[in-house]
């Protein structure tokens, strides 16, 4: 069986396809029925994934287990470079720590359906909370630790949940982020008052409580009143209702809240982890990524869990204390599949251009690794898929899908595994009925014949009704949520991604639909050319936007970023880059439009490249091309709220304006 086979099955058939998948899960009532086509549109798209099945997520991820006598399988392993810290956890640990923290939470008046803001760093009690949440039946919202007051606070009133769950701190290498003072900022702004505050305290990090805040850990040994364990049974839930409410990353504007229910997502994640990811029982699983985001929900906390595999949980930076920490984990642990964002890979390669770091022979489990996030560039992929001998595959998807929609997949032992190509997204994964649309008349292109050709850039979108997994609403936003995604492309679910396809049905990803150039007519896609540039071998990282131009409509501008010369070479404060001389400058700047004229065509040079030490970008890594264009346009803009590090405009902005 391969891929290909996979994916025909699944279409032809998706009745059989996922209700032999849902046979892999603990049910409490097995359903009777594995896809409504007509259901009701007013609260669902209008199909419902095993209609009458009830089960509890918690239960599958943790009771379960324990029950088929993996009490002493590593559940979960937390290795904190910032707090210097590490711990084990068993299924057993994980299952005694989950009751204690939902018995605590039920006794304090968490009830079914109720929502509950999770504000938590990478830590065990972060997953023990939204655990403790799912065995209760109430609809965790994770908000990624550190968000500033503002952010936080549009999310609690969105929300409206009825418990907020924060730790006290966050940590940093260099520094302590103290949560409480921006959480309690955020509540006063959000003009709500959730019935109950309660805070995990870490060993360091602000120790007070103000009124109507109280400690989790002192609730539970409260609670637990001398017991030495106590046990809460796993609410039966309905397959449809919400597990969690997990706001989008916001790149493109107001976050929209995805909501996750229970059953079809704990039968696509347990199916992904063994057939995209490969994951046989026991294995290590390294989602380097954020529980804040849906990378960390689906891949670090239940597809890893609901599999029985071990997840590691990792608090720190990619390249801290050096860029070898990846690699010290994978050795540490045995790690089987590391997972992590092309963005934490080029800084990787940044600050270890030559791969120093990569142990040789050190790393005898590691079998693939998976990228999400932006588009990677094949000269990132190369430089790591030479020197550690494995394949590197990107996963293309997106908050609202919750599972992967195109990958090579590594497909489960003894079957084929797809061959990867780097720069390409990979082909659908079974379930996904992805096609290109030709945007004028909204019908998808046909897919090509001959070999190497590729449909014209279009609009990635999915035929309905999508795979379980897939959001069925946003948050008490049906209306929008039907608007949004289904009005543009009647019959289809719209990516809002442009892309082309290839004769094997492959798809590549270019640019969002919004970040696309259109250039004397010519529709050019910004992730074609910044593969160009980031092919040159002093380029790190690079952006390409298109700015306003009288004659053309628009042109293509760069920013780059230059690979570090020498780990030791002076930097500017703050600055991770090394800087590069104006004529070091200019002689790049003109070998790269070289390169684009050449590898691309003429039309599609861009009028300048500025050089920069950072890009900005999203808290979750991603490139803020719409800020850029609007800077290079003269627009007036708002500083995007959910960005790393706003002082990375300053210089681009003063370096604009020195050019025009
Ligand atoms: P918002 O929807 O709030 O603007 P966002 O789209 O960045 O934020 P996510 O759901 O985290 O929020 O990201 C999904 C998007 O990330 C995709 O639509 C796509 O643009 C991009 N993306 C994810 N993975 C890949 C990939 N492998 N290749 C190219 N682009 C990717
Ligand atoms: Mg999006």
């Amino acid at each position: 069986m391969d891929q290909k086979q996979l994916h025909q099955q699944a279409a032809q058939d998706p009745e059989a396809f996922w209700g032999a998948a849902a046979k892999d899960i603990r049910w409490i009532r097995e359903p009777t029925q594995v896809l409504d086509r007509a259901a009701d549109q007013h609260t669902s798209p209008g199909w419902r994934w095993f209609p009458d099945g009830q089960l509890n997520t918690c239960a599958n991820c943790v009771d379960r287990h324990v029950d088929e006598g993996h009490g002493d399988r590593t559940a979960l392993i937390w290795d904190s470079t910032v707090a210097q810290a590490q711990r084990r956890m068993t299924y057993a640990q994980l299952l005694v720590e989950v009751n204690h923290a939902a018995h605590m939470l039920r006794e304090e008046g968490l009830r079914k359906g109720d929502a509950v803001i999770i504000y938590m760093p990478m830590i065990p009690e972060a997953v023990v909370a939204m655990l403790a949440c799912a065995r209760l039946g109430a609809v965790h919202s994770v908000v990624f630790g550190g968000f500033a007051p503002a952010e936080l606070a549009k999310r609690i009133t969105d929300c409206a949940p009825t418990f907020i769950i924060a730790a006290n701190c966050g940590r940093e290498p260099k520094r302590e982020i103290n949560y409480l003072a921006l959480l309690r900022t955020a509540i006063a702004q959000s003009g709500l008052t959730p019935k109950k505050k309660i805070y995990y305290f870490r060993p360091f990090g602000p120790t007070d409580l103000q009124p109507g805040e109280a400690s989790w850990d002192e609730l539970i040994q409260n609670h637990l009143a001398g017991r030495a364990s106590v046990t809460v049974a796993p609410e039966p839930m309905a397959a449809s209702d919400p597990l969690y409410l997990l706001y989008t990353s916001g790149s493109t504007g107001v976050p929209k809240g995805v909501v996750r229910e229970h059953g079809p997502n704990a039968v696509q994640l347990r199916w992904t982890m063994q057939h995209v990811f490969g994951m046989r029982p026991g294995d290590v699983f390294f989602a380097a990524s954020d529980i804040g985001w849906v990378v960390g929900h689906s891949f670090i906390v239940y597809g890893p869990l609901l599999s029985g595999l071990t997840t590691v949980l990792f608090e720190g930076k990619p390249t801290y204390p050096n860029a070898g920490v990846f690699w010290r984990i994978v050795r540490d642990y045995g790690v089987h599949t590391l997972y992590t964002a092309p963005t934490a890979l080029r800084a990787v390669k940044r600050e270890d251009p030559e791969g120093e770091l990569i142990p040789q022979n050190a790393m005898p489990t590691l079998r693939n690794i998976f990228l999400v996030g932006e588009r990677t560039d094949p000269d990132t992929i190369l430089h790591f898929q030479d020197r550690l001998q494995i394949p590197l595959r990107d996963t293309f998807w997106q908050t609202e899908t919750g599972s992967i929609v195109a990958s090579s997949m590594a497909m489960p032992a003894g079957q084929t595994a797809t061959t990867p190509i780097p720069g390409v997204a990979g082909l659908p994964v079974p379930g996904w009925d992805v096609v290109v649309l030709d945007e004028t008349t909204g019908q998808p292109y046909p897919r090509p014949t001959t070999p190497g050709a590729t449909t014209p850039v279009g609009n990635l979108a999915v035929r309905t009704p999508l795979p379980p997994g897939a959001f069925p609403t946003l948050w008490r936003n049906h209306a929008g949520y039907m608007a949004s995604y289904f009005k543009k492309f009647p019959g289809f679910y719209d990516l809002s991604d442009a892309g082309i396809m290839d004769a094997d049905g492959r798809i590549s990803v270019l640019a969002r639909t919004d970040d696309l150039i259109n250039t004397a007519g010519h529709r050019l896609s910004t992730g074609g050319m910044e593969e160009i540039v980031a092919g040159h071998p002093a380029i790190a990282e690079c952006a390409v936007v298109g700015i306003r131009d009288e004659l053309k409509g628009e042109v293509p501008i760069c920013f780059a970023v230059f690979k570090r010369v020498t780990p030791t070479a002076p930097t500017a404060p703050g600055s991770t880059a090394a800087a590069a001389t104006d004529g070091d400058e200019e002689a790049v700047r003109v070998a790269l439009q070289k390169k684009v004229r050449a590898e691309m065509g003429a039309f599609a040079c861009f009028t300048h490249v500025y050089f920069v030490h950072n890009l900005p970008k999203t808290r979750s890594g991603k490139v803020l091309r719409r800020t850029l264009r609007a800077i290079c346009n003269g627009q007036a803009y708002q500083i995007p709220p959910t960005i790393e590090d706003d002082h990375v405009l300053v210089e681009i902005e003063t370096l604009v304006r020195r050019h025009n």
